[in-house]
């Protein structure tokens, strides 16, 4: 794949299917800022499995939620590479309870975590990159943004909202030539996962084609494909990474 960029923030890399999009990532040759909020640790892990292998990258803790946080790291990565060319935002939290028990804090903890986070993101992305009339964004929604999910009812919230808003900021970035995407994951093996009793990820998985759960490698590379030059034309558009679990 052809990055004509040179440096990427994916939000949340530390864990998951984040720290795969920066694997994937600087193995294409780009320097990844892995950032975390709370997994210090695992970031620097990332951070030194990536410099033995000769690939670049650098690490920058900071709350996506929290606007200034997010404003303050974006302007930390341009003053020391003079650009952003790639923004993930992958960061995101779920908080499942059905909506009779969600209290108001409940859906606005994740709203304002998952969609408060890419918003605040993609602005200030957008900003730096219409200076240099370049650059790309990927926003990691959900299959549960398009279909909703009893019991999820803020993170569907929160993730159609994704889906809604990077098509509103794919116009708004279009005259400049700074393209905004979408990727709805279905059931993907990470912690998130992890916390399904056996029982209800067998029974989910009876439900998908693939009859399985995908890898955040798997994600990593439709995210690599959003960013680079060979999908040039693509903008607003929302890929589906899930195993054919819907149509
Ligand atoms: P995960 O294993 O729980 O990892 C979440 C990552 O996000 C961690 O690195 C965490 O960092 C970071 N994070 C959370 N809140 C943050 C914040 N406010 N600021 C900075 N970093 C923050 O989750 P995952 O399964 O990899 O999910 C990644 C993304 O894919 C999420 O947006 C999720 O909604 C989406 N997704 C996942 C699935 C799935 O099946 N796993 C399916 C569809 C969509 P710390 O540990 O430092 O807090």
């Amino acid at each position: 794949m052809k990055f004509s960029g040179k440096n990427v923030l994916v939000t949340g890399s530390s864990r998951g299917i984040g720290s795969e999009i920066a694997r994937v990532l600087a193995e294409y040759g780009l320097k990844v800022w892995i950032n975390y909020r709370s997994s210090h640790e695992e970031a620097d892990k990332l951070h030194a499995e990536l410099s033995e292998k000769g690939l670049q990258s650098a690490v920058i803790g900071f709350d996506a939620s929290n606007e200034d946080e997010f404003i303050a790291g974006i302007k930390a990565i341009v003053e020391s590479d003079g650009e952003l060319s790639y923004l993930v935002n992958n960061a995101g939290i779920t908080n499942d309870k059905l909506a009779i028990r969600m209290k108001g804090s409940d859906f606005d903890s994740v709203i304002q975590a998952n969609l408060n986070s890419s918003f605040y993101g993609s602005r200030e992305a957008l900003k730096v990159m219409n200076k240099k009339r370049f650059g790309s964004v990927v926003n990691i929604a959900s299959i549960v943004g398009e279909t909703g999910n009893a019991g999820q009812t803020n993170y569907s919230a929160s993730k159609g909202g994704m889906i809604a808003m990077t098509k509103s900021f794919a116009q708004e970035g279009a005259a400049r030539g700074i393209r905004f995407n979408s990727i709805t994951p279905g059931f993907i093996e990470t912690d998130m996962t992890g916390k399904l009793k056996e029982e209800i990820k067998e029974a989910y998985i009876s439900n998908i084609p693939l009859k399985r759960f995908g890898s955040g490698k798997e994600v990593a590379e439709a995210t690599a494909f959003l960013l680079s030059d060979g999908a040039g034309y693509i903008t607003g558009e929302v890929l589906k990474v899930n195993g054919g679990l819907s149509m």
